[in-house]
């Protein structure tokens, strides 16, 4: 097959029609790119895990109304609207009918069929937009492609399966020279449901879809022009990559560089396809290539910053000189499918950070009661919250001299909680007050690339 591309444009790119036009245009405006991946316009998926949440009906029909008016207005300004019209008023009824369900009782299972109705409707206007534009675009249903496992919130592809259904569904209207046009963030599991892949999984069908179709690249439109030394929005200072490795790329999205979803590199790391981000608004400003090696790799890559942090401390008396503490206690932690992000430990006490939703659909806090119960019936539990999680990226961190010194006289203004750094060659981290955490980014990033 010829060079292929699978492009994502994200929720503010498809946010109204004229960010939804600009997407068109660069779609159009490459002939490689011949599947397109959507989130839903910006802002729906939040107001449809509020409404798959239950709430009361004052507010569903307040959240019916804004989620109908970000919709129709893209709906006004299309020269054919008869087309879209009435799919869009069946999504927006079908919305209103599980949200009236999970009014009276939620479950992970409806609110990933409700929350997936917001890219269900994205690709219906862009399919119908290009169309105006005389493109051939195919509007397919991702569901009948990602097949995923029953976890909903948080589902994990199936890969054999996603790939045979790839081959019998997109492959044949590639060939016949068709534009896919289809959803991020959704699958199917074997029960016939849909399923969703966590916040941000739009990213991760990206790539997914590109491993399957043997793509040579995925191309991530957002709303910067590439991947930056840390958020632009916290640094004004900060530096566009030009190129950075997936290794650096995973690390960033892992510790909350919301540019790429955490498990968009898996794909693009199995099978080496790179990854490209830029800006759909702005696409002649150029962006970032994430490739298997670029050179030459600086000591310090990037900064990181991830909110809402919990950080538990577990004690326990009999952990000293005792055996097997710690593997009961993360016994109990993969009971509760919580995976651990930063962990210290002393003889009698261990702390580990938990990201408070864990990235699942629903936003459900991680730290259930049940948890915490479960916890407390084997040692002390001490729990503190809103803290953000600070993380350094960059290479042979551990082999340089002077690291920590540089780091410490950085932070001397302000209360860090924990530090980790020697377990991974790629990262340092700290755990900060939340209040803190954008001057303490700033801080560090003066101090190690300005
Ligand atoms: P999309 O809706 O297109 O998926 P996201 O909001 O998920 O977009 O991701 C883009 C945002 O990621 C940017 O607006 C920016 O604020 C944030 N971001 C965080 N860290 C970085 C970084 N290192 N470089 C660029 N953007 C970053
Ligand atoms: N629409 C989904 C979200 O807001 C998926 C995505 O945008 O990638 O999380
Ligand atoms: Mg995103």
């Amino acid at each position: 097959m010829s060079y292929l591309s699978v492009a994502k444009f994200g929720g503010t790119s498809v946010a109204d029609f004229e960010a939804m036009s600009a997407c068109a245009d660069i779609v159009i405006a490459d002939a490689n790119t011949r599947v397109v991946v959507l989130s839903a316009s910006a802002g729906i998926t939040n107001y449809l895990v509020e409404l798959a949440n239950g709430c009361e009906s004052e507010r569903r029909e307040a959240i019916l109304a804004a989620v109908r008016a970000i919709q129709y207005r893209i709906i006004d300004n299309i020269q054919h609207p008869e087309n879209v019209r009435e799919e869009i008023d069946r999504l927006l009824n079908q919305i209103q009918i599980l949200a009236e369900s999970a009014g009276l009782a939620t479950s992970p299972a409806l609110t990933d069929e409700l929350i997936s109705h917001g890219e269900m409707m994205s690709t219906r206007l862009f399919t119908q937009l290009l169309h105006e534009k005389q493109c051939p675009a195919e509007w397919v249903d991702v569901r009948n492609v990602v097949a995923t496992n029953s976890q909903f919130g948080k589902a994990a592809p199936d890969d054999t399966k996603t790939q045979q259904q790839a081959d019998l569904v997109l492959k044949p209207l590639i060939a016949q020279g068709k534009i896919v046009i289809t959803q991020g963030f959704i699958g199917r599991d074997e029960q016939g449901k849909t399923t969703t892949l966590g916040r941000g999984g739009s990213d991760y069908t990206a790539a997914l879809l590109a491993e399957v179709l043997n793509a040579n690249d995925v191309l991530i439109w957002t709303d910067v022009p590439g991947i930056y030394t840390t958020d632009p929005r916290i640094v004004a200072n900060a530096k566009r990559l030009e190129t950075i490795s997936f290794n650096e790329a995973a690390e960033m999205a892992t510790f909350g560089a919301k540019v790429l979803h955490p498990a968009t590199l898996l794909p693009a790391v199995r099978s080496n396809i790179p990854v490209y981000v830029g800006s759909s608004k702005a696409p002649q400003q150029g962006g970032t290539w994430v490739t298997r090696d670029p050179q030459p790799r600086p000591t310090f890559r990037a900064i990181a910053l991830r909110r809402n942090q919990i950080l538990i401390t577990l004690s326990s008396l009999s952990m000293l000189h005792a055996q097997g503490f710690l593997a009961n206690v993360f016994a109990i932690l993969a009971k509760h499918k919580i995976s651990v992000d930063v962990i210290t430990t002393s003889e009698v006490s261990v702390a580990l950070t938990l990201d408070k939703t864990g990235s699942a659909s629903s936003g459900t806090d991680m730290l259930s009661l049940d948890l915490l119960t479960e916890l407390q019936a084997y040692c002390n539990v001490q729990v503190e919250s809103d803290l953000a999680l600070v993380a350094i990226i960059g290479n042979h961190l551990h082999r340089q001299a002077g690291i920590a010194g540089q780091l410490f006289a950085t932070l001397v203004p302000y209360n860090v909680r924990l530090i980790s750094y020697g377990a991974s060659t790629n990262n340092v981290c700290t755990l900060v007050k939340n209040e803190d955490a954008n001057q303490v980014v700033n801080a560090l990033h003066q101090a190690l690339f300005e």
